[in-house]
């Protein structure tokens, strides 16, 4: 744990009195706590149950933004990170498609197999956010920007024609789950340099971005070249499912880290 932490004063810890993050002040709003500048977001865990997974053993653990009502899912390994380094986090949003469809318009389920596979493998954390889906924008606006996407606009101009943010996710639950489950430091399984960015705003530190680059594929190259031109992803693009990238491309794409 260092300064940029938790406050290491207790007031992180869940009031188990009422389940509220104590933080609370006389007129409902949440105030600044510690002097680092970052906002609390209350949030409230659960009990941690065992999750045995195709994936491997691991252990879970619900928690609830108080704020949105929320719930989100930390999925841990058993064991601590090996030769004392940082854990591994995944902050993975919400993907309904691809996430338990396996949709290959996006590569959000194949990322989810692959950061499940190194957490087993070198311990850490997978943080499943829900209510991110689409980049924060819905579900059901999801396929009203796919209906774009076919028609030609690519994953960041489809949201604009929406009159939607192009992404419109909030970290700072998550920031407040991992200092409550004392994830203070970490290794971030991301290719998305705003997610670090934005968890250091609200106080974790990020000691290492872990690249989770999967090959791509014809349905979701151009989302994927979209993410790399456009929203400033470190992905290198030189592996492909079925041959060669290809020069031209389908008009699919999608949402998502
Ligand atoms: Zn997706």
């Amino acid at each position: 744990m260092t300064a940029s932490g938790a406050s290491g004063n207790g007031h992180h810890l869940p009031d188990p009195g009422n389940g509220h993050h104590a933080t609370a002040s006389a007129n409902g709003h949440h105030q600044a706590e510690s002097g680092n500048g970052r906002v609390p977001h209350p949030v409230s865990g659960g009990p941690i149950v065992q999750l045995p997974t195709a994936f491997g053993d691991f252990i879970a653990q619900a928690w609830i933004d108080l704020v949105t009502g929320a719930e989100h899912l930390a999925v841990s390994s058993p064991n601590p990170p090996k030769d004392g380094k940082a854990p591994l986090v995944r902050l993975h949003s919400e993907c309904l498609t691809g996430d338990v469809f396996g949709s290959y318009r996006c590569d959000c389920g194949e990322q989810l197999a692959y950061a499940l596979e190194m957490i087993r493998e070198e311990g850490g954390t997978l943080l499943y956010l829900r209510g991110q889906e689409g980049r924060g924008i819905g579900l059901a606006n999801k396929i009203k920007a796919y209906a774009l996407q076919e028609a030609g606009f690519d994953t960041v101009e489809a949201n604009e024609q929406l009159g939607l943010p192009v992404d419109a996710r909030c970290y700072k639950a998550a920031a407040q789950v991992l200092a409550e489950m004392g994830l203070h430091e970490v290794r971030l399984l991301s290719n998305n340099p705003d997610k670090q960015n934005r968890l250091a705003k609200a106080g974790v530190k990020v000691v290492e971005m872990v690249p989770t680059e999967v090959p791509s594929r014809d349905q979701n190259i151009r989302y994927l070249q979209t993410k790399k031109d456009r929203m400033e992803h470190r992905l290198v693009l030189d592996s492909h499912v079925g041959g060669a990238v290809p020069v031209t491309t389908p008009d699919f794409d999608h949402e998502q880290d």
